[in-house]
């Protein structure tokens, strides 16, 4: 008789979970509004839950139309009375300060966005977190040399920006809109996801702590409405969004024609393409990062596998063999490979896809993991057999859900990877140094990584090409959406 190797067996972790008891998480939130926390003027309020338990964790203030003009307005009396007049290297050195609280509060920002985002702690801990501060370091830098940022021009500030984030990475995207608007001297209302506010009122009391002078940063959760009434309040100069291309869309119609600027960092749906030549056990494990540590809730998730045909049973074969040992679960643990669903209606989108992709004749591979009783989860699943026309080759599915398709020559590679309406990301997987330069200057992507994945550094831009958006963020192209050339 064979006998199937169980993986998960050979492996066996005891689970070793990360303490929460240091984290104080209060029962109740209000808005960040002109330097003090304060209910909502309707005192509407909503829960924010553990997607991996389903337990209430908090209850925070939800934000209406009258607080997104008090916001506004605070923002707009600290850029005229202090933020703007202020000596940019005492800005920097604000900045500094939230960079360094961010580092010394990290375990704590780690627990709090795991526990309400439902990512693996070893990715809040290792990447999101460490990141954010990086990004407040980054910036801090730039705020008294922005003449050296734009050498032959010279720049003002743009005044209020208003800025909304989604619920994949909390506190990092939080710090990319904040850090650069005010290191270029703006103030700023920023709108967290619903489903994820609690890092970014943990940021708030950062901010508070660091005494930066009142209304410099305004944070306002709600949903879709808040967001809609700050991209509608007349006293912003600037959008800043990362979500949704259909939510993006509706953002740009609603500026047209008035003086608001905008960035807009939408969806991907990115390849990852590994040519004959490459070294298969690293471009296996590349693709694992890519789409399946996170839950493949990341824009620039490698959400499409583009493998050469001589070497991609080898390569399916990997991968079926990795994905056995890859541990779904609870975030907590340090072991876990692939935590929570963000929430249900992230998880009945994943799953009417899985279905989906079925019915379009894809071929579906699942591992047989078992999956906690309670919360929201989906096993890392691959699709065989994917074509181009299929919908789960062409939309954004923002789960664990790899869609696999092989290619002759790089020529076919190049027009399959191009041919779906997004350009955020790609990843090439080549031994040959020319491979990678003939590749990358076709591919329409905002980023490409070679021989690596996912690999993000605050000095680096990164944006969209076509329905994935415009406008850089990070790096010194992230300060240009931030000023006036006068
Ligand atoms: P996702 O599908 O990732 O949740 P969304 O685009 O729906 O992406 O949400 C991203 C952010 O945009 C959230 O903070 C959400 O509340 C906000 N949002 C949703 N609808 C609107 C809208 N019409 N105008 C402005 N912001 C919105």
């Amino acid at each position: 008789m064979e006998h199937k190797l169980n993986y998960n067996d050979l492996w066996a972790y005891a689970p070793a979970p990360e303490d929460s008891g240091h984290v104080n998480i209060r029962d109740r939130y209000g808005l960040f509004l002109n330097g003090r926390f304060q209910d909502a003027d309707s005192g509407k309020t909503f829960e924010t839950h553990n997607p991996a338990t389903e337990v209430r964790l908090s209850e925070v203030a939800f934000a209406g139309e009258t607080d997104v003009d008090a916001a506004v307005k605070a923002a707009r009396n600290a850029f005229d009375k202090s933020w703007n007049p202020m000596p940019p290297a005492d800005r920097g050195k604000y900045l500094f300060r939230i960079a360094r609280m961010i580092q010394e509060r990290s375990r704590e920002f780690a627990v709090a966005e795991t526990l309400d985002g439902g990512k693996p702690i070893k990715e809040s801990r290792d990447i999101d977190i460490p990141l954010a501060a990086a990004h407040f370091f980054y910036y801090a830098g730039w705020a008294d040399k922005l003449e050296h940022a734009f050498p032959t021009r010279a720049v003002t500030p743009m005044g209020v920006a208003g800025q909304i984030i989604p619920w994949n990475f909390p506190l990092l995207m939080a710090a990319w809109k904040i850090a650069p608007a005010l290191a270029c001297g703006n103030t700023v209302v920023l709108k967290p996801a619903e489903a994820t506010p609690l890092t970014a009122l943990k940021l708030a009391e950062v901010i508070q702590d660091a005494g930066l002078p009142d209304g410099v940063v305004n944070i306002l959760t709600g949903d879709g409405s808040t967001g809609a009434a700050l991209v509608n309040h007349p006293g912003i100069d600037k959008v800043a969004f990362t979500g949704s291309t259909a939510v993006g869309k509706l953002i740009q119609n609603s500026i047209a024609g008035s003086h608001k600027k905008a960035t807009l960092e939408l969806g991907g749906k990115a390849a990852n393409i590994i040519l004959d030549d490459a070294p298969l056990n690293q471009a296996v494990e590349g693709i694992i990062n890519g789409i399946f540590f996170n839950q493949g809730h990341v824009c620039c998730a490698g959400s499409r596998l583009l493998v050469q045909e001589g070497v991609a049973d080898e390569v399916i074969a990997k991968l079926k063999d990795r994905l056995e040992t890859l541990r779904v679960g609870d975030p907590m643990d340090k072991n876990t490979d692939i935590g929570a669903i963000n929430s249900r209606e992230q998880l009945n989108t994943i799953e009417g896809y899985l279905k989906l992709g079925q019915e379009e004749g894809a071929q579906i591979h699942q591992p047989e993991c078992s999956l906690p009783e309670k919360g929201y989860w989906c096993r890392p699943t691959l699709f065989l057999n994917a074509t181009q026309s299929h919908r789960i080759v062409q939309e954004e599915i923002f789960g664990p859900v790899l869609a696999i398709q092989t290619f002759r020559s790089v020529d076919e590679a190049i027009e399959m990877a191009n041919n779906t309406p997004y350009g955020l990301s790609a990843g090439i997987w080549t031994d040959k140094g020319s491979r990678i330069f003939n590749l990358t200057r076709r591919l329409r992507a905002g980023v490409v990584w070679a021989n690596t994945y996912n690999q993000f550094d605050p000095t680096s831009p990164f944006g969209g090409y076509k329905e994935s958006g415009f406008g850089r963020e990070g790096g010194l192209h992230g300060l240009e959406p931030y000023v006036n050339f006068d």
